[in-house]
């Protein structure tokens, strides 16, 4: 879509640490990470939010998930990690281009998705 930043991360018009990628989503290292393994995991085609899904798209939500499992334990996430999604401005998404992130390696705070102090 144009002028989003996450369809020009995916078509390399940005450049970014991609972490994983198959036919259907990529992950890369966010920018501005809140704890020390921050990854956003987004899938290729747009979708606004995940408020942008529908019926159809189940099993590349599953998908998503499970990637996130898979990526976890490559990095050595044994001791727990959040995948979180924001949704709309109340929620704090500020990319318009469905995105998850796995956070984890250190202690979590509440709700919020940052390490305790960082944000
Ligand atoms: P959200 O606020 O939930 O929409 O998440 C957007 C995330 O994208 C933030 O955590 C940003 O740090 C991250 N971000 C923004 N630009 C880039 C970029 N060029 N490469 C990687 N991550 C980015
Ligand atoms: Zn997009």
């Amino acid at each position: 879509m144009d002028g989003c930043l996450f369809c020009k991360i995916i078509n390399g018009e940005i450049s970014s640490e991609k972490v994983y990628e198959d036919g259907e989503m990529v992950a890369l290292r966010d920018i501005a990470p809140q704890a020390p393994v921050h990854l956003l995991i987004i899938p290729k085609r747009h979708i606004s939010g995940a408020d942008g899904l529908r019926e159809s798209d189940a099993a590349l939500a599953g998908a998503i998930l499970l990637t996130a499992k898979r990526l976890a334990e490559e990095n050595s996430l044994e001791n727990g990690w959040r995948v979180v999604t924001n949704v709309g401005e109340d929620g704090g998404q500020t990319v318009g281009h469905l995105h998850f992130h796995l956070l984890g390696g250190a202690k979590l705070g509440g709700f919020g998705g940052c390490v305790e102090g960082r944000g």
